[in-house]
Protein backbone atom coordinates (compact mmCIF):
# COMPACT_ATOMS: atom_id res chain seq x y z
CA UNK A 1 0.00 0.00 0.00
CA UNK A 2 1.38 3.78 -0.72
CA UNK A 3 0.38 6.58 1.13
CA UNK A 4 0.28 9.86 -0.36
CA UNK A 5 -0.28 12.58 2.54
CA UNK A 6 -1.07 16.26 0.93
CA UNK A 7 -3.05 18.84 -0.94
CA UNK A 8 -6.25 18.94 -2.97
CA UNK A 9 -7.26 21.82 -5.10
CA UNK A 10 -9.76 22.26 -7.82
CA UNK A 11 -8.35 23.60 -10.68
CA UNK A 12 -9.72 26.85 -12.17
CA UNK A 13 -8.04 26.64 -16.22
CA UNK A 14 -8.61 29.68 -18.55
CA UNK A 15 -6.23 28.83 -21.97
CA UNK A 16 -4.72 32.22 -23.55
CA UNK A 17 -2.27 33.14 -26.51
CA UNK A 18 0.02 33.67 -23.57
CA UNK A 19 0.95 33.93 -19.68
CA UNK A 20 0.03 37.98 -18.89
CA UNK A 21 3.11 40.09 -17.91
CA UNK A 22 2.21 41.86 -14.37
CA UNK A 23 0.18 44.08 -14.92
CA UNK A 24 -1.07 42.70 -19.03
CA UNK A 25 -4.72 41.31 -19.02
CA UNK A 26 -5.03 38.92 -21.69
CA UNK A 27 -8.42 37.42 -23.32
CA UNK A 28 -8.51 33.60 -22.72
CA UNK A 29 -10.69 31.16 -24.20
CA UNK A 30 -13.23 28.68 -22.19
CA UNK A 31 -13.44 28.46 -18.50
CA UNK A 32 -13.38 25.00 -17.14
CA UNK A 33 -12.59 23.14 -13.82
CA UNK A 34 -10.43 20.44 -13.03
CA UNK A 35 -9.82 18.23 -9.57
CA UNK A 36 -5.95 19.23 -8.76
CA UNK A 37 -3.59 19.52 -5.99
CA UNK A 38 -0.22 17.88 -6.23
CA UNK A 39 -1.29 15.52 -3.43
CA UNK A 40 -4.36 14.65 -4.86
CA UNK A 41 -3.34 14.48 -8.54
CA UNK A 42 -0.21 12.34 -7.45
CA UNK A 43 -2.92 9.70 -5.32
CA UNK A 44 -4.53 9.53 -8.58
CA UNK A 45 -1.63 8.43 -10.85
CA UNK A 46 -0.20 5.97 -8.66
CA UNK A 47 -4.28 4.39 -8.29
CA UNK A 48 -4.51 4.47 -11.43
CA UNK A 49 -1.26 2.90 -12.84
CA UNK A 50 -2.53 -0.35 -10.91
CA UNK A 51 -0.77 -3.39 -8.85
CA UNK A 52 -0.76 -0.60 -5.41
CA UNK A 53 -3.30 0.04 -3.51
CA UNK A 54 -3.31 3.76 -2.24
CA UNK A 55 -4.78 5.70 0.61
CA UNK A 56 -4.66 9.50 0.85
CA UNK A 57 -4.70 12.04 3.98
CA UNK A 58 -6.08 14.70 2.60
CA UNK A 59 -7.76 18.13 4.17
CA UNK A 60 -11.13 19.90 2.49
CA UNK A 61 -13.73 22.38 3.48
CA UNK A 62 -17.48 22.45 3.22
CA UNK A 63 -18.57 23.68 0.56
CA UNK A 64 -19.11 23.20 -3.36
CA UNK A 65 -15.51 23.02 -4.49
CA UNK A 66 -14.80 19.69 -2.01
CA UNK A 67 -17.22 17.41 -4.09
CA UNK A 68 -15.44 16.94 -7.65
CA UNK A 69 -12.37 16.24 -5.12
CA UNK A 70 -13.59 13.72 -3.31
CA UNK A 71 -15.47 12.18 -6.42
CA UNK A 72 -12.42 11.96 -8.83
CA UNK A 73 -10.40 10.42 -5.90
CA UNK A 74 -12.88 7.97 -5.56
CA UNK A 75 -13.81 7.28 -9.19
CA UNK A 76 -9.53 6.60 -9.29
CA UNK A 77 -9.84 4.03 -6.57
CA UNK A 78 -8.22 5.90 -3.69
CA UNK A 79 -8.82 5.29 -0.39
CA UNK A 80 -9.55 9.04 0.74
CA UNK A 81 -9.17 9.75 5.05
CA UNK A 82 -11.02 12.79 4.45
CA UNK A 83 -9.90 15.55 7.19
CA UNK A 84 -12.83 18.10 6.84
CA UNK A 85 -12.16 21.79 7.89
CA UNK A 86 -15.28 23.55 8.43
CA UNK A 87 -14.28 27.38 8.61
CA UNK A 88 -11.66 27.15 5.70
CA UNK A 89 -12.53 26.71 1.80
CA UNK A 90 -11.49 23.75 -0.19
CA UNK A 91 -7.98 24.20 -2.05
CA UNK A 92 -8.48 26.23 -5.22
CA UNK A 93 -5.52 27.13 -7.71
CA UNK A 94 -6.31 29.46 -10.88
CA UNK A 95 -4.17 28.24 -14.13
CA UNK A 96 -3.35 30.06 -17.01
CA UNK A 97 -2.42 27.87 -20.14
CA UNK A 98 -0.49 29.70 -22.95
CA UNK A 99 -1.00 28.32 -26.58
CA UNK A 100 2.95 26.96 -26.41
CA UNK A 101 1.55 24.23 -23.61
CA UNK A 102 3.25 26.57 -20.84
CA UNK A 103 1.59 27.23 -17.48
CA UNK A 104 1.53 30.05 -14.74
CA UNK A 105 -0.19 28.86 -11.41
CA UNK A 106 -1.71 30.78 -8.63
CA UNK A 107 -2.70 28.85 -5.40
CA UNK A 108 -5.27 29.36 -2.82
CA UNK A 109 -4.26 26.65 -0.21
CA UNK A 110 -7.62 27.12 2.20
CA UNK A 111 -8.19 23.91 3.79
CA UNK A 112 -4.92 22.42 3.22
CA UNK A 113 -2.81 24.75 5.24
CA UNK A 114 -4.73 22.80 8.17
CA UNK A 115 -3.15 19.31 8.05
CA UNK A 116 -1.41 18.21 10.90
CA UNK A 117 1.35 15.66 12.18
CA UNK A 118 -1.23 14.08 14.30
CA UNK A 119 -3.79 13.36 11.21
CA UNK A 120 -1.47 10.76 9.76
CA UNK A 121 -3.36 7.41 9.58
CA UNK A 122 -2.02 4.64 10.36
CA UNK A 123 0.58 3.00 8.61
CA UNK A 124 0.15 -0.83 9.05
CA UNK A 125 0.38 -2.33 5.51
CA UNK A 126 2.02 1.30 4.47
CA UNK A 127 5.58 0.32 2.11
CA UNK A 128 5.90 3.67 0.91
CA UNK A 129 4.82 7.50 1.76
CA UNK A 130 4.46 9.97 -0.86
CA UNK A 131 4.54 13.40 0.14
CA UNK A 132 4.91 16.78 -1.50
CA UNK A 133 5.50 20.55 0.11
CA UNK A 134 2.08 21.95 -0.58
CA UNK A 135 1.24 20.63 3.16
CA UNK A 136 2.48 22.63 6.47
CA UNK A 137 6.48 21.95 6.55
CA UNK A 138 5.98 20.81 10.55
CA UNK A 139 3.51 18.71 9.76
CA UNK A 140 5.25 17.06 6.38
CA UNK A 141 8.22 16.77 8.71
CA UNK A 142 6.69 14.90 11.39
CA UNK A 143 4.91 11.99 8.70
CA UNK A 144 8.32 11.48 6.87
CA UNK A 145 9.73 10.84 10.37
CA UNK A 146 6.55 8.80 11.90
CA UNK A 147 6.96 6.72 8.52
CA UNK A 148 10.57 6.37 8.81
CA UNK A 149 10.59 5.12 12.34
CA UNK A 150 7.61 2.71 11.63
CA UNK A 151 10.47 0.95 8.43
CA UNK A 152 7.87 2.71 5.70
CA UNK A 153 10.64 4.58 2.52
CA UNK A 154 9.33 7.95 1.94
CA UNK A 155 9.38 9.44 -1.12
CA UNK A 156 9.36 13.31 -1.55
CA UNK A 157 8.90 15.51 -4.08
CA UNK A 158 10.03 18.81 -3.24
CA UNK A 159 7.01 20.80 -5.04
CA UNK A 160 6.85 23.96 -4.89
CA UNK A 161 10.56 25.20 -4.80
CA UNK A 162 11.33 26.05 -1.51
CA UNK A 163 14.44 25.34 0.52
CA UNK A 164 14.56 22.16 2.26
CA UNK A 165 15.82 21.19 6.02
CA UNK A 166 18.73 18.91 6.37
CA UNK A 167 15.89 17.62 9.12
CA UNK A 168 14.21 16.73 6.46
CA UNK A 169 16.00 15.45 3.96
CA UNK A 170 17.86 13.47 6.91
CA UNK A 171 14.20 11.45 6.45
CA UNK A 172 13.97 10.60 2.51
CA UNK A 173 14.87 7.88 0.88
CA UNK A 174 14.14 9.34 -2.71
CA UNK A 175 13.48 12.82 -4.08
CA UNK A 176 11.98 13.99 -6.74
CA UNK A 177 12.30 18.13 -8.07
CA UNK A 178 12.54 19.69 -11.12
CA UNK A 179 15.31 21.85 -12.40
CA UNK A 180 13.61 25.12 -10.42
CA UNK A 181 13.16 22.69 -7.42
CA UNK A 182 16.76 21.14 -7.54
CA UNK A 183 17.67 25.14 -7.39
CA UNK A 184 15.80 26.21 -4.31
CA UNK A 185 17.28 23.15 -2.58
CA UNK A 186 21.08 24.04 -3.36
CA UNK A 187 20.49 27.58 -2.47
CA UNK A 188 23.37 30.54 -2.41
CA UNK A 189 25.67 27.39 -2.10
CA UNK A 190 24.77 26.22 -6.13
CA UNK A 191 25.25 23.04 -7.17
CA UNK A 192 27.87 21.74 -4.99
CA UNK A 193 25.90 23.18 -1.90
CA UNK A 194 22.84 20.15 -3.66
CA UNK A 195 25.23 17.65 -4.25
CA UNK A 196 26.37 17.45 -0.45
CA UNK A 197 22.91 17.67 1.08
CA UNK A 198 21.30 15.36 -1.43
CA UNK A 199 24.28 12.93 -0.51
CA UNK A 200 22.77 9.52 0.40
CA UNK A 201 19.56 10.24 -0.82
CA UNK A 202 18.49 8.61 -4.30
CA UNK A 203 17.62 11.86 -6.54
CA UNK A 204 15.43 12.19 -9.87
CA UNK A 205 15.41 15.69 -11.48
CA UNK A 206 12.96 15.82 -13.91
CA UNK A 207 13.69 17.99 -17.05
CA UNK A 208 10.37 18.30 -18.86
CA UNK A 209 10.53 17.60 -22.77
CA UNK A 210 14.06 16.01 -21.93
CA UNK A 211 13.13 13.85 -20.04
CA UNK A 212 14.57 13.00 -16.39
CA UNK A 213 17.88 12.26 -15.15
CA UNK A 214 18.34 10.05 -11.32
CA UNK A 215 21.25 9.46 -9.24
CA UNK A 216 20.28 6.19 -7.44
CA UNK A 217 21.93 3.24 -5.53
CA UNK A 218 25.46 4.68 -6.54
CA UNK A 219 24.28 5.38 -10.29
CA UNK A 220 23.34 7.55 -12.42
CA UNK A 221 20.28 7.21 -14.73
CA UNK A 222 19.22 8.71 -17.86
CA UNK A 223 15.78 8.52 -19.34
CA UNK A 224 14.81 10.61 -22.29
CA UNK A 225 11.55 11.87 -22.88
CA UNK A 226 8.68 9.70 -24.95
CA UNK A 227 7.81 11.64 -27.83
CA UNK A 228 4.39 12.97 -27.36
CA UNK A 229 2.13 16.08 -29.19
CA UNK A 230 2.16 17.80 -25.48
CA UNK A 231 -0.89 20.28 -25.28
CA UNK A 232 -1.38 20.54 -21.44
CA UNK A 233 1.31 20.14 -19.37
CA UNK A 234 -0.13 20.39 -15.92
CA UNK A 235 0.24 17.50 -13.54
CA UNK A 236 2.95 15.82 -15.45
CA UNK A 237 5.41 16.03 -12.92
CA UNK A 238 2.80 14.51 -10.45
CA UNK A 239 1.51 11.69 -12.58
CA UNK A 240 5.30 11.17 -12.85
CA UNK A 241 5.88 10.82 -8.91
CA UNK A 242 2.53 8.57 -8.42
CA UNK A 243 3.56 6.51 -10.72
CA UNK A 244 6.95 6.15 -10.09
CA UNK A 245 6.35 5.27 -6.13
CA UNK A 246 3.69 2.94 -7.90
CA UNK A 247 5.87 0.92 -9.63
CA UNK A 248 8.15 1.00 -6.36
CA UNK A 249 5.43 -0.30 -4.36
CA UNK A 250 4.87 -3.31 -6.40
CA UNK A 251 8.54 -4.74 -6.72
CA UNK A 252 9.56 -3.00 -10.44
CA UNK A 253 13.44 -1.90 -10.04
CA UNK A 254 14.54 1.53 -9.66
CA UNK A 255 15.18 2.07 -13.74
CA UNK A 256 11.87 0.44 -14.45
CA UNK A 257 10.03 2.47 -12.51
CA UNK A 258 11.61 5.60 -14.12
CA UNK A 259 10.71 4.49 -17.49
CA UNK A 260 7.08 3.75 -16.68
CA UNK A 261 7.29 7.16 -15.06
CA UNK A 262 8.23 8.60 -17.70
CA UNK A 263 5.39 6.69 -20.25
CA UNK A 264 2.60 7.93 -18.05
CA UNK A 265 3.93 11.42 -17.60
CA UNK A 266 4.45 11.87 -21.37
CA UNK A 267 0.98 10.66 -22.13
CA UNK A 268 -0.61 13.41 -19.48
CA UNK A 269 0.51 16.01 -21.40
CA UNK A 270 -1.63 14.77 -24.53
CA UNK A 271 -4.49 15.70 -22.31
CA UNK A 272 -6.36 18.60 -20.51
CA UNK A 273 -6.61 18.95 -16.78
CA UNK A 274 -4.43 17.34 -13.97
CA UNK A 275 -6.44 13.99 -12.87
CA UNK A 276 -8.16 14.02 -15.75
CA UNK A 277 -5.20 13.59 -17.85
CA UNK A 278 -3.77 11.11 -16.04
CA UNK A 279 -3.33 7.62 -18.28
CA UNK A 280 -4.81 3.74 -17.38
CA UNK A 281 -2.36 1.04 -16.73
CA UNK A 282 -3.20 -0.49 -19.84
CA UNK A 283 -2.23 3.20 -21.52
CA UNK A 284 0.99 3.40 -19.89
CA UNK A 285 1.79 -0.84 -21.01
CA UNK A 286 0.51 0.43 -24.83
CA UNK A 287 3.48 3.28 -24.78
CA UNK A 288 6.43 1.16 -22.89
CA UNK A 289 6.03 -1.49 -25.79
CA UNK A 290 5.38 0.90 -28.82
P1 LIG B 1 6.99 19.54 -13.50
O1 LIG B 1 5.67 19.46 -14.20
O2 LIG B 1 6.93 19.08 -12.09
O3 LIG B 1 7.74 20.82 -13.70
P2 LIG B 1 8.54 18.38 -15.63
O4 LIG B 1 8.08 19.50 -16.49
O5 LIG B 1 9.99 18.16 -15.46
O6 LIG B 1 7.89 18.41 -14.19
O7 LIG B 1 7.87 17.05 -16.22
C1 LIG B 1 7.85 15.85 -15.51
C2 LIG B 1 8.05 14.69 -16.49
O8 LIG B 1 7.00 14.70 -17.44
C3 LIG B 1 9.33 14.77 -17.32
O9 LIG B 1 10.42 14.18 -16.63
C4 LIG B 1 8.95 13.98 -18.58
O10 LIG B 1 9.14 12.60 -18.34
C5 LIG B 1 7.47 14.28 -18.71
N1 LIG B 1 7.25 15.38 -19.67
C6 LIG B 1 7.11 16.70 -19.40
N2 LIG B 1 6.93 17.42 -20.53
C7 LIG B 1 6.92 16.51 -21.55
C8 LIG B 1 6.76 16.59 -22.97
N3 LIG B 1 6.57 17.78 -23.59
N4 LIG B 1 6.81 15.44 -23.68
C9 LIG B 1 6.99 14.23 -23.08
N5 LIG B 1 7.16 14.09 -21.74
C10 LIG B 1 7.13 15.20 -20.99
Amino acid sequence: TVLVAGSANLDFVVRAPHIPAPGETVLGGDFRTFPGGKGANQAVACARAGGARTRMLVALGVDAFANPLEESLRAAGVDARIVRVPDEATGVAFICLSADAENAITVAPGANSRLRAADLPELSGVSHLLLQLESPLDAVLAWARAARDAGVRVVLNAAPARPLSMELLATIDVLIVNEGELRAIAGEGGISAAVARLAGIDVIVTLGARGSCAHAQGEWLLQPAFEVEAIDTTGAGDTFCGVFVAALAQGHEFADALRRASAASALACTRLGAQSAVPAHAEIDALLVA
